[in-house]
């Protein structure tokens, strides 16, 4: 892998469609308001135009002729390692590709996918953070970036059914949905595999876990190689199929549901044999249709304070889950639900999305980035906060730990079990 292969998949991606999007921009600089990473550091290099430069530099220096010129006049250089090392820091450590400088670009420029273009220029080079390579290596070894193992993902599954009494039904041929969880939920918050379980099974639901579609999180997509995010794609899909399953439910994993829910249909056209959903539309649905037994108001009688609903970039702002966490909340917490500013589409990013927390060189301007969500919590003067990402989760568990604050942290679907009544 060289800075060669870089340039070469920068040019591949440098079809028309880049090409009209990179002609668009007025350079106004709107979208750099939109970036936590920039408004909390004030650093124009974290613009996100800035951190798309180097696939307008490739091509303009590729196929225009004031980019040629530019060249042999000395006034731009050619991109070298050291410019694709830079840019990796830019697009790996300070993007979380959460999108929102997307939807503030007044010439409608797709910036997201422009990030994820140079993002796969730097994986095809070689220049993807080792932390970051580290863990799409142990995907590829073990089947799970986290360590879960086979066997760990077994262990795991007994000891969630025998702590928690709730029954788990594996490989399931003929089950109606499939759910898939992230490792991040397995490994670190297991109260999650628990808490779907108990819904699930509470609702009557037809569904099955697998032994071999076990692992939703998916490093190939936060690498920017569509070789590996298609080959962990495939191992879902394949075991989707194996059981015969109609449906997919991704659990509270974000960046997984982005893969798996939309990129994969491109690559994988088997994908589009099955449904797939994000487990925050089946809990809306679940709810809504009365399906759960649930105690109405069961947060406001435990009187602990504010509670505030984050919401992620992959599973609210771009999956359009936004209504079903707040009919939840208002439903369970209709006193103490209040709204964040801004919420919703206008979300700010937890800081932590898009590999940006497996990298431990980012850490410094992650919890940087963390300080704008503090800022937001504490404006609203929440006790407790509430999400559908585990990714996120794990950003605000860490936030929590390294400004010692004192807010509970917790997952929708852990709120609407515990709220559960349970039958006679
Ligand atoms: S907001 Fe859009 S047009 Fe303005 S600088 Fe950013 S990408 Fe370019
Ligand atoms: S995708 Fe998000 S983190 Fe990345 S540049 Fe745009 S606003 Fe910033």
């Amino acid at each position: 892998m060289t800075t060669q292969d870089a340039m070469n998949t920068f040019v591949k991606d440098t079809g028309g469609w880049v090409a009209s999007q990179l002609e668009a921009c007025t350079r106004c600089g709107i979208c750099a308001d939109a970036c936590h990473f920039y408004t909390a550091t004030g650093n124009p290099e974290y613009a996100p135009v800035w951190k798309v430069e180097l696939l307008r530099r490739a091509y303009e220096q590729q196929f225009t002729f004031s980019g040629k010129i530019k060249l042999a006049l000395g006034i731009d250089k050619k991109i070298t390692d050291a410019d694709l090392n830079h840019w990796s820091d830019l697009n790996y450590q300070a993007c979380t590709v959460c999108n929102k400088c997307s939807i503030a670009c007044p010439m409608g420029i797709d910036l997201g996918s422009l990030l994820a273009g140079v993002r796969s220029g730097l994986a095809a080079g070689g220049f993807v953070p080792e932390d970051l390579a580290k863990a799409v290596q142990l995907q590829l070894d073990e089947g799970s970036p986290l360590g879960m193992t086979d066997e760990v993902w077994e262990d795991r599954l007994e000891w969630v059914e025998d702590d928690w009494e709730v029954d788990i039904p594996i490989d399931v041929e003929g089950a109606d949905t499939l759910v898939i969880f992230s490792s991040i939920e397995v490994m670190k918050f297991p109260t999650n595999i628990a808490a779907i379980a108990q819904i699930l099974n509470a609702a009557g639901e037809n569904w099955t876990v697998s032994s071999t579609a076990r692992e939703v999180v998916n490093f190939g997509f936060y690498e920017g190689s569509e070789e590996h995010t298609k080959q962990f794609l495939k191992t879902l899909l394949d075991g989707a199929k194996e059981l015969g399953v109609k449906r997919i439910v991704v659990t509270e994993c974000g960046h997984a549901y982005d893969a798996l829910r939309w990129h994969a249909a491109h690559m994988l056209p088997e994908a589009n044999n099955f449904e797939i959903t994000h487990i925050t539309g089946v809990l809306g649905e679940l709810v809504g249709a009365g399906r759960l037994n649930l105690k109405p108001g069961f947060y406001d009688e435990l009187d602990a304070g504010t509670i505030t609903f984050h919401d992620a970039c992959k599973i609210q702002r771009k999956g359009g889950h936004i209504k079903e966490p707040r009919e939840i909340l208002n439903l369970l917490a209709p006193e103490s639900f209040k709204e964040m500013t801004p919420n919703q589409e206008q979300a700010i990013c937890c800081g932590g999305g898009g590999g940006v927390i497996a990298i431990k060189d980012a850490d410094p301007i992650r919890f940087k980035s963390f300080e704008l969500k503090i800022d937001q919590v504490n404006k609203v003067g929440a006790k407790t906060v509430a999400m559908s990402c585990s990714n996120c989760r794990l950003q605000y568990v860490d936030g929590v730990g390294h400004f010692d604050l004192d807010w509970k942290v917790t997952g929708l679907s852990q709120m609407v079990a515990d709220a559960l009544i349970e039958e006679e």
